[in-house]
């Protein structure tokens, strides 16, 4: 697309709400392989059930009620904060900083946030790892989500309550089509990044116009918007 009809599409944008994992840095085998695990473990111990089972479980409840935490919540009274804590405390060291990226969203005309399903404290550690924290004015995790998670629109309205931003007025990004679709029905104006396509496997979705605008790189598609 020529980058002038791009760049006035997006001439009304105040904010800039992206989606963290596999969005602000790339799908990563071996953190998805640390992170199975802790939540694996944690379902261990507090349901005192067998790897295996463990296993099953985890994929149930993130295909049910979107996140695995929301199962635990629902079906055994697990504490969220409990969960998420000891789930997201991780091995960032393979997440290096992003200068490009820096560069780009520092170009964006507005603020910027980040819109997470996570644990509010692993956001703030990978901004760090990325070096892109003080890019960001405001963090929406899973605790401000009131552990509901996206795709429901009642977390998309009070994440844009919470930020005082207007829908018609705001972009997300986001790996997940769900996700996406979700910000599109509430007014907001989507991009999809497209680089997490196998692994996004609970999250597809029929409508074929579920975005906007797609892309396999974030920073480059920053970079049409921005430079001249
Ligand atoms: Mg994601």
């Amino acid at each position: 697309m020529d980058n002038q009809v791009l760049r006035n599409d997006f001439k009304n944008i105040r904010s800039w709400v992206f989606d963290l994992d596999d969005t602000l840095y790339p799908p990563s085998k071996e953190l998805y392989a640390q992170m199975a695990e802790r939540i694996r473990t944690f379902i261990m111990r507090a349901l005192g059930v067998d790897e295996k089972t463990a296993s099953v479980i985890q994929k149930d409840y993130y295909k049910k009620y979107g996140a695995t935490v929301c199962g635990l919540m629902v079906e055994h009274d697990i504490s969220p904060e409990e969960f998420t804590d000891y789930v997201h405390e991780l091995d960032l060291s393979s997440i290096r900083p992003n200068p490009v990226l820096k560069t780009r969203l520092r170009a964006l005309a507005g603020k910027k946030f980040v819109f997470t399903n996570g644990a509010h404290h692993h956001a703030e550690r990978v901004l760090e790892r990325l070096d892109l924290r003080d890019c960001f004015s405001g963090i929406f995790s899973i605790r401000e989500a009131g552990y509901i998670p996206k795709p429901a629109e009642k977390t998309y309205l009070k994440m844009l309550d919470t930020f005082g931003i207007a829908a018609n007025e705001s972009v997300m990004f986001d790996d997940s089509p769900a996700n996406i679709l979700a910000a599109k029905k509430v007014g907001m104006k989507t991009v999809w990044i497209s680089s997490n396509v196998e692994n996004n496997q609970y999250c597809s979705v029929d409508d074929k116009n579920f975005c906007d605008y797609e892309t396999p790189d974030l920073a480059e598609f920053l970079a049409e918007l921005t430079e001249e």
